[in-house]
């Protein structure tokens, strides 16, 4: 079987079998752009060319399960299934300006392991491929298309740290590049990874109109190792270093997002140390409530009030600041809040 994301392997196939290569195109049309399914992809072929294709093709890389419609906002989560029988999420933000995001899972369970998430209490790690990457967002676009809505804004942002599943990342990102693909735009789209700086560099290197967004939670050293506990590893010199490294080469500010957690990282002393860790750095500050997880249940959200102050404090500094709605709240979706459990117990049936 080939996939039709892998971009070579089909042209591959079209020239063993000799047929015209111009129908490569038609085929990608009617599957990328027109969201076209089963019998429909295959119109522009003979029936006997499409008989073939139809066997040798795998089209979806995913199966989807379920969706659940927020009653609250315009977001609605994805469930997908893996032919391994994990579950991911992705979640589609419709915005009532008439913008539609698209947020993205890389992996399967996280090894970042940040406390305030339920995909990195999973104590599973897989790296979703390319296809089932690229398959939550034909997905979306095929949902989408009976509201004559399409995804314009793709975030990395879902379940797994994505710096993680580098490879696969980065080869997701050509095709949902690609003119002859999904043709998204590269500005609008925003890979966010808890901060590994030498990642970060090569990816500035190989992506410079890809945005990246740091998830800093702290710029208190102590503090940020107890949120996130891959911080042991990449102190914040260094990470402030990446992201000088990242504006030489990208040239647009940096998205910083700051998770707020009541008592944890709210307090004058983290607003001072942030305000003084960024100072100089041209960063777009995200303040983001806190969606609460039956796993850490000692975990609140700082409150709209401290979240006001907060940002008012670091717009009179000269900060861009954004204070963020959590959308979403009523359908979990939060990343791997869903899944989680189900996620676990297939790791331990498969160790068993
Ligand atoms: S917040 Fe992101 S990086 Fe941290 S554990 Fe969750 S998925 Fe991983």
């Amino acid at each position: 079987m080939i996939s039709i994301y892998d971009g070579k392997a089909f042209e591959q196939y079209f020239r063993e079998k000799r047929w015209n290569p111009h129908l490569i195109r038609k085929v990608r049309n009617a599957y990328f752009k027109k969201q076209k399914e089963g019998k429909d992809i295959f119109a522009s072929l003979s029936l006997e060319q499409a008989v073939e294709l139809e066997k040798d093709l795998q089209v979806h890389s995913l199966s989807l399960k379920h969706r659940y419609d927020s009653q609250k906002d315009g977001a609605i989560k994805l469930l997908f299934e893996t032919k391994e029988g994990y579950l991911i999420e992705s979640v589609i933000l419709r915005y009532e300006s008439g913008r539609t995001s698209l947020c993205l899972s890389s992996q399967v369970g996280c090894a970042a392991n940040c406390s305030f998430c339920a995909t990195g209490k999973m104590k599973v790690v897989h790296n979703l491929s390319v296809g089932e990457i690229l398959d939550q967002v034909a997905w979306a676009q095929k949902l989408l298309a009976s509201e004559k809505r399409r995804v314009r804004n793709l975030v990395f942002m879902g379940m797994g740290e994505p710096l993680h599943n580098e490879s696969n990342l980065y080869s997701a990102l050509e095709v949902l590049h690609s003119p002859q693909f999904f043709d998204l735009s590269a500005r609008q789209t925003i890979v966010s990874t808890v901060g590994i700086p030498e990642k970060m560099k090569a990816f500035g290197d190989k992506f410079p109109h890809v945005g990246l967004a740091l998830s800093l939670h702290s710029a208190r050293q102590e503090v940020r190792e107890k949120i996130v506990p891959l911080a042991r590893k990449y102190h914040l010199e260094e990470l402030k270093e990446a992201m000088k490294y990242l504006l030489e080469k990208q040239e647009k500010p940096i998205m910083v997002e700051y998770l707020m957690l009541k008592g944890i990282n709210d307090q004058e002393e983290d607003l001072e140390a942030l305000s003084c860790y960024l100072e100089g750095i041209p960063v777009y500050i995200n303040l983001i409530p806190y969606n609460p997880i039956a796993l850490a249940p000692e975990l609140k959200s700082s409150s709209e009030e401290i979240r006001k102050q907060f940002a008012q404090v670091l717009k009179d500094r000269g900060f861009r600041v954004a204070l963020r709605y959590s959308f979403g709240s009523d359908i979990e979706a939060a990343c791997g809040q869903l899944v989680q459990l189900s996620n676990r117990e297939r790791k331990a049936r498969r160790v068993d």
